[in-house]
């Protein structure tokens, strides 16, 4: 599937590619684009039973009906990503096939407020990225919300282990999984000759920065650059599905104007995640996950932060763990009861072999009973603690 067009508007111009595709494979598409006058996104959906696609497909639908005609400013991008995520989460609630659903979702539109030059504003949850070309140098200006992402923040892996790790697909944020959600923006200036590469983690996975920064460069019509890199990545194995918009900036502001401020900001990335998603949907031909969560979302809290190289494999069997705990606490509490019967059976027992009875006595029997309790339970959680 593909698309181009153009657009314009007072002293702005933008022209547009975009082509996904279902990869080699994966026997559905969950990606999803949205690619109008000025909006622009790349969404992919998460979930069993085709579930990630409706995921994907209703972020796709919000950003088209609220931002193509662009935006007054950035926190009306950011509400219409917040207004996707409480679709999905509430779709994902009425229909137990899609329960624990979700999609990443990256894209940018054009900030029009009628005051000042046109900019764009990018938003961003989850793993799908967005790139910049200037001057034939590609950046990466959206931070991947991922497991992989945190441990280079954090410096415990470097970029190219980051692509090769096992657990690259666990994120750290989607659209749909929580009430609410957290959304990366940024603005920037609308520069003529800026190119804008979005794409689902279906590219990237397959195709380094490199050779996407040489597609990019080697293709001056935007679709024949989207056609390319999906291309590119079927040819790398195409094992994943794989969407890429690319936006051309033809009319805008001078572009020696703004060169700076295009670097990531790392601090974007979640430095102790509530919550770890399996960006890899999970069709019914595949063998479930080992805590049994056939939607693909683990809901775990980590116990620890993730700069411990172990922290994604605790957060997976997160269920056990609290099984582990629950099972716990039912033994302290058995055991609490049969200390307080023998003690009452024994306390009892003695006053009968001394009547008449000696209040003193059963005081203090009861008083230690209840402390040998106290102190039992206060005991538990350390025994236990990871
Ligand atoms: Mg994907």
């Amino acid at each position: 599937m593909t698309d181009a067009g153009e657009s314009t508007d007072r002293g702005w111009r933008i022209a547009w590619g975009a082509a996904t595709d279902v990869g080699r494979v994966r026997t559905s598409n969950e990606d999803s684009f949205v690619a109008e006058h000025m909006v622009f996104g790349v969404a992919d959906g998460m979930g069993g039973h085709q579930a990630g696609e409706v995921a994907s497909a209703i972020a796709a639908g919000i950003l088209r009906d609220r931002l193509s005609a662009g935006a007054a400013n950035v926190e009306v991008a950011e509400a219409a990503v917040v207004e996707a995520n409480a679709a999905i989460f509430h779709a994902a609630h009425r229909n137990s096939e899609q329960r624990g659903m979700g999609t990443t979702l990256t894209a940018i539109t054009v900030l029009d407020d009628e005051q000042q030059s046109a900019r764009l504003a990018m938003v961003n949850v989850g793993d799908s990225r967005t790139y910049m070309v200037r001057d034939g140098r590609m950046r990466r200006i959206s931070v991947d919300h991922s497991y992989v992402q945190e441990l280079v923040s954090t410096g415990h892996i470097t970029e190219a282990e980051a692509r090769l790790h096992p657990r690259r697909n666990i994120i750290t944020r989607a659209l749909g999984i929580e009430p609410t959600v957290r959304v990366d923006t940024r603005v920037l200036p609308l520069v003529r000759g800026d190119r804008y590469v979005l794409c689902s983690d279906g590219l990237v996975d397959e195709v380094d920065d490199a050779e996407i920064e040489r597609l990019a460069n080697e293709h001056a019509d935007p679709q024949a650059a989207a056609e390319a890199m999906v291309a590119a990545a079927n040819e790398q194995g195409g094992r994943d599905n794989v969407t890429v918009v690319v936006v051309d900036v033809l009319e805008g502001d001078d572009p020696t104007a703004h060169t700076s401020e295009l670097e990531v900001d790392p601090a974007w990335a979640d430095p102790a995640p509530d919550r770890l998603i399996d960006a890899e949907p999970i069709h019914a031909a595949e063998p479930s996950h080992a805590a049994g969560d056939a939607t693909g979302v683990i809901a775990a809290p980590l116990a620890a932060p993730l700069s411990m190289a172990g922290g994604a494999a605790g957060g997976q069997v997160g269920s056990p763990r609290r099984r582990g705990l629950g099972v716990l606490l039912f033994s302290v509490a058995l055991a609490a009861i049969i200390v307080f019967t023998v003690t009452l059976v024994l306390v009892v027992r003695h006053n009968a072999d001394n009547a008449p009875a000696q209040p003193t006595t059963t005081t203090s029997a009861v008083s230690t009973t209840t402390s040998a309790v106290s102190t039992t339970t206060s005991s538990t959680p350390a025994s236990t603690a990871p």
